[in-house]
């Protein structure tokens, strides 16, 4: 094994697959080499040079490519091939792409043993890491690729160095963010997290467009930022991969636009191009930090979310969302004249079974309870936790009868299937379920008044000897606190 990198959680490759993998390394490698080849200046090193991102981003994404020897000598070979085969010399195709090879593969061993959730850019941190390796991968390609060029091209070594540099680290920045942030699978099933914003999801790539006509139209060295505040807002719109992809565009937007004389006689003055291709892969980190960290504030929010509103040991909705939920259906329920029930549940001697087994048993039996009732719910339904071991269910376009049905299922359930504790023991238990209903809510009662008709019920229940319903009554008694 030629480097240590981050222990791999998949399984061993099949040898089909692993052969077919290298098929695609090397078609992909054939392929960006020729991109680069066809994009450069007769005489002159590639303008861009999307292989060694590519194939970095490859062997990042397909880690037991990169951990199979083969892989990277094949790889070599298909730059040597691509180069030999558009006319290069075998001397300077294997000089020229062993300092490629040799870049790529130090960028590889810096990323490799980070976390994944660096190396896909899910966290904030990762475009510096990002950074970091890019400009080492391209400083060794640079070093090592300007000693050859300067027999080959008679070009200062400063110059070729830093012209090396400009187009690897620009084509590293704009293509490798695209490949790590790429989602799994194929990408035509990909959807996009914008479309929830409607038709003003559409604004920011509206305002990128605009600001990069304004750059083409206006010039001058400075307009290679006149699209950050466009990018910006496509980052806090769209997520990480789109922002990657508008990166790459809006990035070689700006190549040709050097090369068509925007920012200044370019044909001549190769310190400015180097300059300004510089300026790109600069300018990309910008929007990939917002994209990075918007995104890693967005799930932070959607999962501290999630714990507000879901109760940690049963999974089901919190005495706050629940109410919150619950008083939105009892308002849907009445303005559409359609029935709704309640149902009110609440185990039977909890107190005792925690006496005797345990909290940690009780909890088990909580967890118990709740799986029995989801597989009696429909989705529609709402079940929440309102405190211990008392729960409520709201069931929409539900009669009383209808309602007192479900609730008999789900106490016939609980009694006939013991739970059993993490000791083996069997454990039978029971509930009592109070039930309120009306088709549709009568005009000005609350979930609150809704709750306490239940509540009565439930009380009731218990008081006639508990694993039993009972469904609320106007005039129902109050019953005194000693059950
Ligand atoms: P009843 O049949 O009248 O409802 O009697 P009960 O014992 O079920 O009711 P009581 O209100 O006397 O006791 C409820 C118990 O529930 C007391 C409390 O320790 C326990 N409890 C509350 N929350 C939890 C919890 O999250 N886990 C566990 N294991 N027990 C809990
Ligand atoms: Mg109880
Ligand atoms: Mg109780």
């Amino acid at each position: 094994m030629p480097f240590r990198a981050r222990p791999s959680t998949q399984a061993p490759a099949p040898r089909s697959s692993l052969w077919l993998g290298r098929l695609t390394l090397v078609a992909c490698v054939v392929l960006a080499c020729l991109a680069g080849i066809f994009s450069r200046p007769v005489g002159y090193l590639a303008a861009f040079w999307p292989a060694n991102a590519v194939l970095l981003g490859l062997m990042l994404r397909r880690p037991h490519w990169a951990r199979s020897w083969s892989s990277w000598p094949l790889a070599l070979a298909a730059y040597v091939a691509t180069d030999m085969a558009m006319g290069a010399p075998w001397t300077k195709a294997l000089g020229l792409n062993l300092a490629n090879i040799a870049g790529v593969a130090l960028g590889w061993w810096c990323l490799a043993r980070q976390s994944e959730d660096v190396v896909r850019l899910r966290v904030s941190r990762s475009v510096l890491y990002l950074f970091s390796a890019c400009l080492l991968a391209g400083t060794t390609s640079a070093l090592l690729g300007s000693a050859v060029t300067r027999q080959s091209f008679d070009h200062r070594f400063v110059l070729a160095f830093s012209r090396w540099l400009a187009t690897e680290l620009s084509s590293y920045m704009l293509i490798l963010p695209m490949v790590l942030a790429a989602p799994d699978g194929w990408l035509w099933r990909w959807r996009p997290d914008w479309r929830q914003h409607g038709w003003q999801g559409a604004l920011p790539l509206l305002a990128l467009v605009v600001l990069q006509s304004f750059a083409a139209w206006y010039g001058g060295p400075g307009a290679l930022g006149f699209s950050m505040p466009a990018l910006v807002w496509c980052a806090m719109t769209y997520g990480v991969f789109a922002t990657a992809v508008l990166n790459f565009l809006a990035g070689s937007w700006m190549t040709a636009l050097i090369s068509m004389g925007a920012f200044g006689n370019t044909s001549e003055h190769t310190p400015l191009v180097v300059s300004l291709r510089l300026g790109i892969a600069m300018l990309s980190l910008a929007p990939l930090a917002v994209a990075c960290t918007y995104a890693t504030r967005q799930r932070a929010l959607a999962q501290l979310n999630h714990w507000v509103n879901h109760d940690f040991l049963t999974g089901t909705l919190s005495r706050r969302a629940l109410l919150e939920r619950g008083a939105k259906m009892l308002e849907s329920m009445r303005n559409h004249a359609c029935p709704l029930a309640l149902l009110m549940v609440d185990l039977d001697h909890f107190k005792i079974i925690n006496d005797r087994h345990g909290h940690a048993q009780g909890d088990l039996v909580l967890q118990q309870l709740v799986q029995q009732a989801r597989q009696l719910l429909r989705p529609e339904d709402i079940l929440g936790r309102l405190g211990g071991e008392e729960f409520a269910v709201l069931l929409p376009n539900t009669t009383l009868e209808h309602a007192h049905r479900i609730a008999e299922r789900l106490c016939g359930q609980l009694s006939t299937h013991p739970v059993t504790l993490s000791d083996g023991t069997q454990l039978t238990v029971t509930c009592s379920i109070g039930v309120h209903g009306s088709n549709p809510p009568a005009e000005g009662e609350t979930l609150s008044h809704w709750l306490s008709c239940a509540d009565q019920a439930l009380y009731r229940a218990k008081a006639s000897g508990r694993n039993q319903v009972q469904a609320y009554r106007a005039g129902m008694a109050p019953l005194p606190a000693a059950l």
